[in-house]
Order: C-alpha cells, then structure tokens, then sequence
C-alpha cells in the first residue's frame, strides 16, 4: 500500500496538510554586508518617517511578483529557470523614497540601472516561455524599509553599495507579524 493510502487508513500520521498554492517572488537577496547597511538605513529613516521597520532578515530587493502558484509546479518552475547571461554588477542605492498610498517607506535608484532592468526582463521573458503568470506591470526598484509610516520630508541619505552576483527565488509566508521569506533557489550571475 502507498504511503498515501496508509494514511487513508489511519495506520500512519499523515502530517500536516501541505499548501496547494504557494506566493512566489524572484528577488534580489543581500549579502551579510549589505544587509547590515540596509538595516542602518531602515534605523536612520525610521528616526525620520516612523511606522514600523522591516526585520533585517527580510530585507530584498523584488524583480518579479509570480503571486499563488500551484505547490505542484514549484520542482519544474525551479529546473527550468536558466542561467541569466548578465554579469554581476552594482547598484548604487542613493534615493529614499515614501508612498503615501501604501505608506512604505523604501530606498531605492535616482537613475535606474539597464543591468538590473535587462536582469527583470530576461526573467520575464523565461516566464512568458514557461507560461508562468507574473505582476507585469512596469517595475519599480526599491527595498521596502517602513510599513505604516506616516513619512515627512524627504531626509538626504548615505548610499548603500551592492554588489549583486545572484538572484534567488522566494516563497512568502504570511504570518501575524508580518510575512516570512524561504529562500527556495539561488542563481548565480557571471563574476570576472
Ligand atoms: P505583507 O503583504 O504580508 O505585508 P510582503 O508585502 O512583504 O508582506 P508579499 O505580499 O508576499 O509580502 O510580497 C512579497 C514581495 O513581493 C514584497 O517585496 C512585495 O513588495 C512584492 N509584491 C507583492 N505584491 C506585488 C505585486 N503585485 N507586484 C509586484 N511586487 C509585489
Ligand atoms: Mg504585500
């Protein structure tokens, strides 16, 4: 008899009931550096902005939103995702930004850098060839740092530096306290 059965049965515990869905993101992940900077900055606009602080763990940059996808799909979606032919390359994060609709309170790019939006597109378009649908509404790069921020004047800010040579693929866990990340699958992009 299967396992399945076997629980059918009762003869075994069949466990907790696993998801159908999961809601999915490929985003950009930091290293232990960068994320200590992120933080600081989180520290020093909250000083400014208020609301609440993202924890350091779930700091990220989002390149693509899949939302809910079926939990049956996730093992193809992970092995047909190809390497990226795109270089490791850095992005210079100098501009704080807050958006009164939502009440984020976020860092992110004065200029927008073609690496990172050539990375998005590629990744889009790999999706479109999977058949996997996806948030394709016009990206905008930024690192939520504040939920709930009631925001202010706009503070000058100290750059963060990131040297960005992988992108990775995440599940997201809503929870009381805010939602909790797996890092399901890391990519690697090109170093010299
Ligand atoms: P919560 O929604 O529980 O407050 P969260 O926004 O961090 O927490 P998710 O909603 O799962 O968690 O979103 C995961 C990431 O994807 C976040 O960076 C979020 O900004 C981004 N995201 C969510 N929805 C979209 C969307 N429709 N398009 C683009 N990015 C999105
Ligand atoms: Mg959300």
């Amino acid at each position: 008899m299967t396992e399945s059965g076997l629980a059918e049965t009762g003869l075994i515990e069949s466990g907790p009931a696993k998801p159908a869905t999961r809601r999915l993101f490929f985003a950009l992940w930091p290293d232990d550096a960068t994320r200590n900077a992120l933080n600081r900055t989180g520290k020093w606009l909250h000083q400014h902005w208020g609301g609440r602080r993202m924890r350091a763990d779930t700091l990220h940059l989002t390149l693509v939103f899949l939302g809910e996808l079926p939990a049956a799909q996730i093992d193809a979606l992970l092995q047909s995702i190809q390497d990226i032919p795109i270089g490791a390359f850095e992005l210079n994060l100098d501009q704080t930004g807050h958006w009164p609709h939502n009440r984020i309170g976020w860092l992110g790019l004065s200029q927008p850098s073609q690496t990172l939006e050539s990375l998005v597109r590629a990744l889009r378009d790999q999706l479109r060839t999977l058949d996997i649908p996806f948030d394709a509404r016009p990206h905008t790069p930024h690192i939520t740092l504040l939920r709930k921020a009631p925001g202010g004047a706009a503070p000058e800010c100290l750059p963060v530096n990131w040297g960005v040579d992988r992108f990775v693929l995440v599940a997201s866990n809503p929870q009381a306290d805010g939602a909790h990340y797996d890092v399901l699958q890391t990519w690697r992009l090109a170093t010299q």
